[in-house]
């Protein structure tokens, strides 16, 4: 049997000593040792910090987004290797499905969100700059850098894969290089996976370290720029968050311990409901999905009392379906926990429940499996006898096992969901609109995601226990306190948010993005006759005039339709307090003024896909004459179309140089030929050349 290696300061490492043996699930075989003796954790650090960190930092977001999407590639068409490596942890295949290729789709999810939604450069702006003087001289903006430091995993057992590719994903999209340690019982898969991706070349030299076996002695060479990012018990939450140097240095800690999640039959779901069946079947996936060892698995299951004796019987029968047996085969709808000493764990905290619950179900055939080698146990149906027990509320019993618990009255349902003292997710299944929001409302402040099922999205829910890439990840309290992915909102806990103060040169600068009151430049022609990689920010156009006129209004809602009172009513619209007399459509407004700044001829601007942030400041009279001022605020490129996305920000003046209506201008702009995979050949015909 081999000792695990870990992958530190670019090679891979054996333990110096054999360590803690990790078993097989099923078979009760040893499956390799796991130790990090002689590894030097802290020569990992530097090698984060030193190597990985700045060349991380010195590719851009996009840049980034391609290498997750690489990455999550690569692991999709190696995936069958580690699909049988994973029956050895217990999983079913859709078990390791989820864990495998659920990881592989948050790489791509976040690789997607990163090339749509992050800017094609290195700092993220956090909201609108904020004018501190009135002159507008003086500005500051939130700007978000990555942090210079690493990004410390310390993993649960249950997902091997999709627990580090989860926390991987943001910290490697905002540029912070990560080490990986994960937990004992599995490490075997994550050494596999790890293998997989240093195999493929794609990452670079520092980004990813993995050290299997302990980790104690990290935490000492960490500091402010650091990020530790827990996954376990809530117990071992509590003794890490404290430790000194964590404290001393102020290094991020985010911790996503178990939680008792609840679900709630809503008192309008009654038998003859499909909800009823919808809560049957939810309880049931979550208690024996992955043999029930998920976070996120509903360990409560409130239903009204009237109703408590029909469900115990609906989820008995359901639960008399399932064929508990060998995970590897195709038949097995629940496999084996992670090995024996889960399942006595597990045992032990189903005997703490049984001081307040009686047994619906606690047996079922074991199918060409020895439960008394392999690591399975029957899925555990119990039923409170005390609602208000303290066990029910506290006790996490991580595997197959849930308890049903009745409830009078909605106030009673959320006094005993709150009972749970913090949890990552709870499902309210009813067909009453206001009865689900009364609950969700009600719970929210408990919990990091509420999923509300009803017959409407039988088809299409996401289920209870599946945490997606856009949605946070977390719970308060007893489920830790943290927040994990959330989409955009995952790459901030890696990135440090600066308020950075000074001209607007200076911020369009460091920003990348034009400001309002910096430098526009007018000297170049109109600036839709530059190529994308000709166009600088502040590239400016102040228009020539147009005056408004009655019979432009009223052709206007001839043509269109929109005979709206202020417009065509001159008695109405004089009596209006907003308008005190007939107004140009904002929309011809907007049109007019395109008509202003548009350049006829074809040339590098490819089309306008669309308006951002339109606001009308002022209303426009018959007789006011406009101008506009178009000036170049963004620039993004789309590696490899051939064009750049660039924002324009456009500002339309009356005579008297009030800004009536102010608005991005959002256009697709040709790189040069042969540039960024444009069409080789000569300049478009309206290009400046
Ligand atoms: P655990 O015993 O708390 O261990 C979690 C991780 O912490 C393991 O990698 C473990 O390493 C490590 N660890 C333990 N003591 C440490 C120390 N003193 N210093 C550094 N690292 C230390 O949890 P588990 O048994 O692996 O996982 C099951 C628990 O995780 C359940 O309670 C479950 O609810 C929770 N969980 C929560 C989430 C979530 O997202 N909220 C997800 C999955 C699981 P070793 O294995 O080497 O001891």
């Amino acid at each position: 049997m081999r000792a695990l290696e870990s992958h530190v300061c670019g090679s891979w490492r054996a333990p110096s000593a054999d360590g803690v043996v990790a078993r097989h699930a099923v078979t009760g075989e040893p499956v390799a040792f796991v130790s990090s003796a002689g590894i030097d954790l802290s020569a990992a650090v530097t090698h984060a910090r030193d190597i990985g960190g700045p060349t991380l930092r010195s590719m851009t977001f996009h840049e980034r987004a391609n290498l997750l999407k690489a990455v999550g590639l690569q692991l999709i068409a190696e995936k069958e290797p580690l699909y049988e490596l994973s029956t050895a942890t217990g999983a079913t295949r859709a078990d390791s499905w989820i864990d495998i290729e659920g990881g592989a789709g948050v790489l791509l999810g976040y690789a997607s969100k990163g090339r749509r939604e992050l800017p094609d450069g290195n700092v993220l702006l956090d909201g609108e700059p904020e004018v501190l003087t009135r002159d507008g001289s003086f500005l500051a903006a939130h700007v978000a850098t990555p942090r210079h430091g690493v990004a410390v995993q310390i993993n649960a057992f249950n997902f091997p894969i999709w627990g580090v590719l989860e926390k991987l994903a943001p910290a490697l999209l905002a540029g912070v290089p990560t080490i990986v340690k994960p937990a004992t019982p599995t490490a075997f898969l994550t050494e596999a996976m790890v293998r997989l991706i240093v195999e493929s070349g794609l990452l670079p030299d520092g980004a990813l370290q993995l050290v299997c076996g302990s980790v104690e002695d990290i935490f000492d060479h960490l500091d402010g720029q650091d990020h530790v990012a827990f996954t376990g018990s809530a117990d071992t939450a509590t003794v890490l968050r404290s430790h000194p140097t964590l404290l001393s240095r102020s290094v991020r800690f985010n911790a996503e311990a178990d939680s008792l999640n609840a679900a709630i039959l809503g008192l309008s779901a009654t038998p003859d409901t499909a909800e009823f069946d919808l809560f049957a079947t939810e309880v049931v996936r979550e208690m024996t999905v992955k043999a029930g060892q998920k976070c996120t698995a509903i360990r409560r299951a409130l239903v009204p009392t009237s109703l408590i004796d029909t469900m115990a019987d609906a989820l008995a029968s359901a639960l008399a379906e399932i064929r508990v047996g060998d995970p590897a085969d195709e038949a097995t709808t629940m496999g084996a926990l992670v090995g024996t000493t889960q399942r006595d764990e597990v045992r032990g905290a189903v005997m703490s429940l049984r001081s307040a619950t009686d047994v619906v179900v606690d047996t079922c055939t074991f199918h060409d499996v020895d439960p008394d080698v392999g690591a399975f146990l029957a899925p555990t149906l119990l039923r409170a006898t005390d609602a208000n027990a303290r066990s029910i509320h506290a006790t996490e019993a991580f595997g197959p096992v849930c308890t049903l618990v009745g409830y009078d009255d909605l106030d009673s349902a959320v006094r005993l969901t709150a009972l749970g003292a913090g949890s990552l997710v709870a499902s309210v299944v009813t067909p009453d609109v206001d009865e689900a929001t009364a609950l969700t409302l009600s719970i929210a402040a408990h919990h990091g995601r509420v999923h509300v099922l009803d017959a409407s999205t039988a088809a299409t829910s996401t289920g209870h226990g599946s945490p997606l890439p856009n949605l946070v990840h977390g719970g308060p309290g007893r489920a830790g306190g943290g927040e994990e992915m959330g989409g955009l909102r995952g790459i901030r806990h890696h990135m440090q948010t600066t308020a950075v103060q000074g001209s607007p040169d200076v911020l369009t600068a460091v920003t990348g993005q034009w400001m309002p009151g910096a430098t526009r430049h007018m000297d170049r022609g109109h600036p839709f006759r530059l190529y994308f990689d000709d166009l600088e920010l502040g590239t400016a156009i102040h228009t020539e005039s147009r005056t408004v006129t009655l019979a432009d209004i009223e052709d206007f809602a001839h043509n269109t339709g929109d005979h709206f009172y202020a417009h065509m009513d001159e008695v109405a619209a004089t009596a209006s307090p907003i308008f005190g007399g007939r107004v140009a459509h904002g929309y011809l407004v907007l049109a007019l003024a395109a008509g202003l700044f548009v350049w006829p001829d074809p040339g590098p601007v490819l089309a306008n896909y669309g308006i951002d942030r339109c606001r009308f400041a002022k209303p426009t009279y018959p007789g006011d004459t406009l101008t506009v001022w178009l000036t170049a605020k963004r620039r993004t490129l789309r590696a490899g179309t051939g064009y750049g996305e660039v924002a324009w920000d456009a500002q339309i003046l009356n005579q008297d140089d009030e800004v009536v209506a102010a608005y991005d201008v959002l256009t697709m702009v040709a790189n040069r030929p042969g540039v960024n995979g444009a069409p080789d050949g000569e300049p478009k015909a309206g290009a400046d050349r």
